[in-house]
């Protein structure tokens, strides 16, 4: 590990050239202001240590990266039964698609999709008092950092834009597989997206998952059975329908958000996270999945 900061500083530099590739996510207007010139990457490890290099500590819009703690959330609330409403198969279609959902009678494919994550937030509406405020208690909780908030102006604009997600919701509703009110969990799920995290931030939260479920602490955050199961969803799913082709070129679980973020797991080792705004055509970070493809290719790793 002495040479993982030289590492990260050969792999940013390696891949800076692919910046003014991809485009920022725009279909969220506040998102579309973002400074596009921007890379950074931070690992950190099951010693307590973190590695960075660029901009691994500017706060970025965690987007989709949210519906990995959600679903941790839903995980230890229900336990099995969280698998009544939603699967765990990959869906081969775009993020924010609707027409598996009609076919498949408004049962999502799985909790990282939007429809999924939607589904997810409806679990934790039912049985949370105040589901916002326990995610950003948990997220500063696990990344030991208490300035962690909520970006309104980026919540209320997804809000304002979120047709489709709305659509989503209403078709779950129409099948019988979505108990609260429609309005109320948009919103709450607008503003786990709209939450603000670095990418030392995010591979902090993310370590449990490189640690059998369980912090730094020894404190179980979730069972080692369901830290199989998170890592297992991410490899097959956490990537949209680019989750194969990032199995292929990466080789870790892994999520991504489009803001640019992409978490991913190195079991028994560490967790990390790349973040550069533009986005490939598939809506991951076009740069941050570069970065992570040389990075493993440089350490030699792979859960494969
Ligand atoms: N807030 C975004 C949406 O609902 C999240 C999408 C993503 O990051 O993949 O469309």
């Amino acid at each position: 590990m002495d040479n993982l900061s030289k590492v990260l500083n050969e792999t940013l530099q390696a891949t800076l050239p692919s910046i003014g590739k991809g485009q920022v996510a725009n279909y969220i207007p506040a998102l579309a202001n973002i400074n596009p010139n921007q890379l950074g990457v931070a690992i950190a490890d099951l010693d307590g240590k973190v590695f960075k290099a660029g901009d691994a500590d500017i706060p970025f819009s965690i987007q989709s990266i949210s519906k990995l703690f959600t679903l941790i959330q839903a995980m230890k609330i229900y336990g099995e039964a969280i698998w009544k409403g939603v699967r765990r198969d990959p869906s081969g279609l775009r993020f924010n698609s609707l027409v598996q959902l009609e076919s498949e009678h408004g049962i999502p494919r799985n909790p990282f999709i939007n429809a999924g994550a939607l589904k997810i937030c409806d679990q934790l509406e039912s049985r949370c008092s105040t589901p916002n405020f326990q995610l950003l208690s948990l997220l500063k909780e696990l990344s030991h950092n208490n300035s962690i908030k909520v970006n309104h102006r980026v919540a209320i604009s997804e809000i304002k834009h979120g047709a489709r997600n709305a659509a989503m919701a209403y078709l779950m509703k129409a099948f019988d597989n979505f108990e609260n009110s429609v309005e109320k969990v948009l919103e709450s799920y607008a503003h786990h997206c709209a939450i603000e995290m670095s990418c030392v931030d995010l591979a902090r939260a993310t370590l449990p998952l490189a640690n059998k479920g369980k912090t730094l602490t020894g404190k179980a955050l979730i069972t080692t059975k369901q830290c199989k199961r998170i890592n297992a969803l991410l490899v097959t799913c956490g990537l949209y329908d680019e989750a194969g082709e990032f199995a292929f070129r990466v080789g870790l679980p892994g999520k991504s958000g489009v803001g640019g973020g992409i978490v991913a797991i190195y079991p028994g080792k560490f967790s990390l996270c790349v973040w550069s705004p533009e986005l490939n055509k598939t809506g991951n970070s076009l740069a941050g999945f570069e970065l992570l493809e040389r990075l493993t290719g440089a350490l030699e790793i792979s859960i494969f």
